[in-house]
């Protein structure tokens, strides 16, 4: 059996997912700060099997020992923790508390339970602002430019000296790039709670008319055409990594990093065209100052989990567009009343971008 916390979760889900396709048995934790049971009915539609889900919190030391003494855990994915960068930096004892003390207490009650293989959901942040594209593996990590970021730094270095000082430590860091998209059906993709802090799903806000206008955060910088260029991943591809590392991480040794990401970088303004090429939705923008913190540029080198790992993202931006909108339009027609609360709102009535997604209500 698989734990992963934070299943319930926008990337979490998506690993619990490929782990039934597989065939495994998974037990989810997760204390739903950010996700809701909605999830687990979603998992088990599209997965036809349950996963278990235990309602607990990464930093009590108490809950998980329960966890361990209950399910006959082979290896962990710890995919939760807190991810909003804004967020961090008004709150960075909540953030470092969750992000590291929960990765202390977890990787604890492992050794505690005899359980030493773990996955660990990193970020491309922790490379800071490199110098160099793309950026492989062997590049410094940097200094993030946000406690969030600072919090999965010290998590993967907690882990670094955890596996040097046992070897019976087999752990992978998977930085991710940026994952968007949605489950291919479009049953399962992000719900993000409060304002969204990331393009994507602030541009599907916006393009379904909850929100007025997407900002864009600098049109001076020193790329094609001035906006910042990102590595955009699939979170389907993203979740296939999760499975092809922990075949790699099982029965091995130490501390494995792998980059998920494409390999290719689009800039705001490219993923904006995208989107109304592939789902048909005008979207209307402000260009604002650089929001502070921001790098130009950031796209993987993802050649050593090709070469170590057999993965590779095979999904295009436009899948990934086109799935996420799917998911929106699901999310429109389920739960909200759609306000257009402006002019400057798409004028594509929501029903026509439902259709022009290839969305059907059911
Ligand atoms: P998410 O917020 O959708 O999922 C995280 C899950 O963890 C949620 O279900 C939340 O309820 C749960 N959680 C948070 N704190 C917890 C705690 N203390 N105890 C138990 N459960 C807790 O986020 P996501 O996008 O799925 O991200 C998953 C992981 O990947 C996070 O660690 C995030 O930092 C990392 N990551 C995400 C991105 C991204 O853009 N989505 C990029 C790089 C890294
Ligand atoms: N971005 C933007 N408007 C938004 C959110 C993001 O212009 O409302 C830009 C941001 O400046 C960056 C890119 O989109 O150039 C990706 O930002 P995101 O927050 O999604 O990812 P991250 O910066 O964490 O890689």
């Amino acid at each position: 059996m698989i734990l992963v916390t934070g299943g319930t979760g926008y990337v979490g889900a998506q690993v619990v997912l490929q782990l039934l396709a597989h065939g495994q048995t998974v037990v989810i934790f997760d204390n739903l700060c950010n996700s809701s049971r909605a999830s687990l009915e979603r998992i088990a539609r599209l997965g036809g099997r349950r996963a278990r889900f235990v309602l607990g919190d990464v930093r009590n030391r108490a809950q998980l020992d329960a966890l361990f003494a209950d399910f006959p855990i082979a290896a962990v994915i710890h995919c939760a923790g807190l991810k909003a960068v804004g967020e961090s930096v008004r709150e960075p004892l909540r953030y470092y508390d969750s992000n590291v003390g929960g990765s202390i207490a977890l990787c604890q009650a492992m050794a505690a339970a005899g359980v030493f293989t773990l996955i660990f959901s990193s970020s491309a942040t922790v490379y800071g602002d490199c110098a160099t594209m793309p950026i492989d593996e062997t590049c410094a990590t940097g200094l993030p430019t946000n406690p969030y970021g600072f919090s999965k730094l010290m998590a993967e270095n907690v882990m670094i000296s955890l596996a040097a000082s046992d070897a019976r430590w087999s752990v992978g860091l998977l930085r991710y790039f940026n994952p968007i998209g949605a489950h291919e059906s479009g049953e399962l993709g992000e719900a993000p709670a409060q304002v969204p802090n990331n393009l994507l799903p602030y541009l599907l806000q916006v393009a379904s008319g909850r929100r007025d206008v997407l900002q864009v955060f600098g049109n001076d910088y020193a790329t094609p055409d001035g906006t910042g260029v990102r590595d955009y991943v699939h979170v389907m591809d993203l979740a296939e990594g999760h499975w092809r590392a922990l075949q790699a991480l099982l029965g091995g040794s130490g501390v494995r990093v792998w980059n998920l990401g494409t390999g290719r970088g689009y800039s705001v303004l490219e993923v904006v065209d995208a989107f109304t090429r592939t789902c048909g939705v005008p979207i209307a923008l402000t260009f604002e100052p650089r929001r502070t913190g921001d790098v130009a540029q950031c796209w993987a080198d993802p050649g050593k989990a090709r070469r170590e790992l057999g993965w590779q993202a095979r999904r295009s931006l436009d899948d990934m567009l086109r799935d996420a909108w799917r998911w929106e339009c699901r999310l429109a027609a389920e739960h909200r009343p759609i306000v257009y609360t402006t002019e400057t709102s798409p004028t594509i009535p929501v029903a026509a971008a439902q259709a022009a997604s290839g969305y059907a209500a059911v």
